[in-house]
């Protein structure tokens, strides 16, 4: 396993949640896995910024490079045959139309933005999708813009930015620690005073934030916090005891694309009661019945005929399946389009 190098603000927030999640993502990526759509029109999204901080786009060329870019992305995406459900990306992905429409339309308006040029003081100017990396931090801003020591980020979300907490709704978590460490990034490598550091998030439906600041302090400190935490999981690298770093919940481990390689989450799912995620120890002991198969003690209805064959067909392997629901008031479980099965 290897150590941890740098990591991305948007990477940060595993660095609270769960740190094996991040070993694991730094490690494989997110190869081997099934991935939502939505993944991969944000990652479309954030590409169409990044050749527009190199050329001007105007109504054609952007739906020009919007094509390539698609067929490129969806070219690769199905290349694991896991993903084919969810073909063709512009059906599947929510909101494809509107989230399409809305970056062509902050990217035509960020193509009135002035650029750098020879008048302007040095670093000053309008950054978009530019690399920033201060030690073990490393990033790509979305769009930058700094002036007279003066510095306007803005991050772009393609989903919701806010979560209701109580009777309000807050920002994500996820999301201002992100743009924590975009914001401690500019002021290392542009030289901007904290309090001079407007931080914005904005949805690809044009909603805004109010302008965030931090202080120096609470820059510095989230730094070192950070840093601290990759020194220890290379530790536990370095030990070889990496499964310590993982922190199974129901909710933690929901959406983790290495759920059948942790052995925290096996661990975890041995012991407790999970609603997306059962394991079937020995295959042949499966019963069938009208409405799917029953294993001990949980139902497990609608599973395809053929993927139940497989399942039986894998001997005295551990199988897990994954992304299923579950009903609340008895032990049966419902297989869903999206679910899969992993041999363990
Ligand atoms: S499955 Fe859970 S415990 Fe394992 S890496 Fe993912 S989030 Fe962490």
């Amino acid at each position: 396993m290897k150590k941890i190098e740098t990591i991305s603000p948007s990477q940060i927030a595993m660095l609270k949640t769960c740190r094996l999640k991040l070993l694991h993502y730094k490690q494989y990526g997110e190869k081997g896995y099934s991935d939502h759509p939505s993944t991969v029109l944000g990652n479309l999204i954030h590409k169409m910024y990044e050749i527009a901080s190199s050329k001007k786009l105007d109504d054609q060329s952007f739906e020009k490079h919007w094509k390539e870019e698609l067929a490129k992305a969806s070219a690769q995406y199905f290349k694991n045959e896991l993903n084919l459900i969810y073909s063709p990306i512009e059906f599947w992905a929510p909101y494809y139309s509107i989230k399409k429409g809305q970056t062509k339309k902050i990217i035509l308006k960020s193509a009135k933005e002035p650029a750098p040029n020879k008048n302007s003081k040095k670093g000053e100017g309008f950054y978009v999708e530019q690399s920033f990396k201060y030690g073990v931090l490393k990033g790509k801003p979305d769009s930058v813009y700094v002036k007279d020591g003066y510095s306007r980020l803005i991050d772009f979300k393609t989903g919701p930015i806010y979560k209701k907490q109580g009777n309000q709704y807050v920002i994500k978590d996820e999301y201002k620690i992100q743009l924590k460490a975009y914001g401690f990034l500019v002021m290392k490598k542009k030289k901007i005073s904290a309090p001079r550091i407007n931080l914005i998030l904005q949805q690809v439906n044009g909603q805004r934030t109010e302008p965030i600041n931090f202080s120096n302090e609470e820059y510095e400190n989230f730094y070192y916090e950070a840093k601290a935490s990759i020194d220890e999981i290379n530790n536990y690298v370095d030990s070889n005891s990496i499964d310590l770093l993982g922190s199974p919940s129901e909710s933690n481990c929901k959406f983790c694309l290495f759920k059948p390689k942790c052995h925290s989450f096996l661990s975890y799912l041995d012991a407790n009661n999970v609603p997306y995620a059962v394991i079937i120890e020995t295959p042949d002991e499966i019963i069938s019945t009208n409405n799917g198969i029953r294993f001990h003690d949980f139902y497990l209805w609608g599973i395809p005929p053929n993927t139940e064959l497989e399942i039986r067909g894998v001997g005295k392997k551990k199988v897990l399946i994954c992304n299923l629901s579950k009903s609340n008031s008895n032990n049966t479980y419902y297989w869903k389009k999206q679910s899969q099965v992993y041999i363990i």
